[in-house]
């Protein structure tokens, strides 16, 4: 365990079971947050403050039980970290992406360097968020806590009302979007997939994820189409279009932020 991680107090009574109920739970139902990590001072230390937390935490120490676990009872978190045995992190997180029943269950990854490429490969692979090791609980915590404020209920990408990502916002009630304040048109099936990539911001979603979310009767759409219906929502969307990045090989991803280089690609 690394100086910066703050005391363990599950270290002193490793021999005793992992509490899985608190006196106060977070509203509703306790979420279940499933951990992967092969170190286990690491696994049982966040085990522990999870479930002080009033999380129903579980352990899995490998990759491919990660998987086993998820498909037979999605939790409503993961905790992956990304060097593990049998499986790696990365491969679990395509896994999950690519079956139905998971590929929303949102993850925040352990990582044990900080370098970007690390960052960016977790994100396109399906992770939500990254914690770089050595990490403090309560930033762990926090994240977690964003992450499920931000999936409201598990399986529904479109939350109710309206979203606003940097410039966009769309009213999904009325089915209408504004850039920059100003009215854009847009088809439903641009609609849909603009509110998808809004929906799950910083997140890489690759093209197929990109037409499950958007698959509706009498929607017929392909992998290359998805590349048309996007440059044209670029293009309606102006300035904000630069919103969009194309994360080659992988697919799309949305931020506030502009990357003017995507403005001018067709
Ligand atoms: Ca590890």
């Amino acid at each position: 365990m690394n100086s910066q991680t703050p005391p363990n107090p599950a270290r002193a009574s490793t021999a005793t079971p992992i509490p899985t109920t608190h006196t106060t739970p977070p509203a509703g139902e306790p979420k279940r947050i499933l951990i992967v990590e092969d170190e286990r001072d690491l696994a049982e230390m966040l085990s522990y403050n999870l479930a002080r937390a009033g999380y129903l935490p579980t352990v899995a120490a490998d990759g491919q039980r990660a998987v086993q676990l998820a498909q037979q009872s999605p939790p409503d978190c993961i905790v992956l970290d990304l060097m593990l045995p049998v499986m790696p992190g990365l491969e679990v997180a395509r896994i999950l992406r690519e079956s139905p029943s998971t590929t929303s269950i949102p993850i925040l990854m352990l990582t044990a360097r900080a370098e970007e490429a690390d960052e960016l490969a977790g994100l396109a692979a399906g992770a939500d968020d990254y914690v770089t090791k050595p990490f403090s609980v309560k930033v762990v915590l926090a994240r977690i806590e964003a992450l499920l404020r931000r999936t409201p209920s598990r399986g529904q990408s479109a939350p109710a009302g309206s979203v606003t990502l940097g410039l966009v916002h769309a009213d999904l009630e009325q089915h209408t979007v504004t850039s920059a304040g100003d009215s854009v048109k847009l088809t439903l099936t641009e609609f849909n997939l603009l509110v998808a990539l809004m929906g799950s911001p910083r997140r890489v979603l690759s093209r197929n994820e990109l037409i499950a979310k958007v698959m509706g009767p009498g929607v017929v759409v392909t992998t290359r189409t998805i590349d048309v219906h996007i440059a044209s929502i670029r293009r309606k969307l102006n300035h904000a279009g630069g919103q969009i990045r194309t994360i080659r090989g992988v697919g799309y991803q949305m931020s506030a932020e502009i990357h003017a280089e995507e403005q001018t690609e067709a």
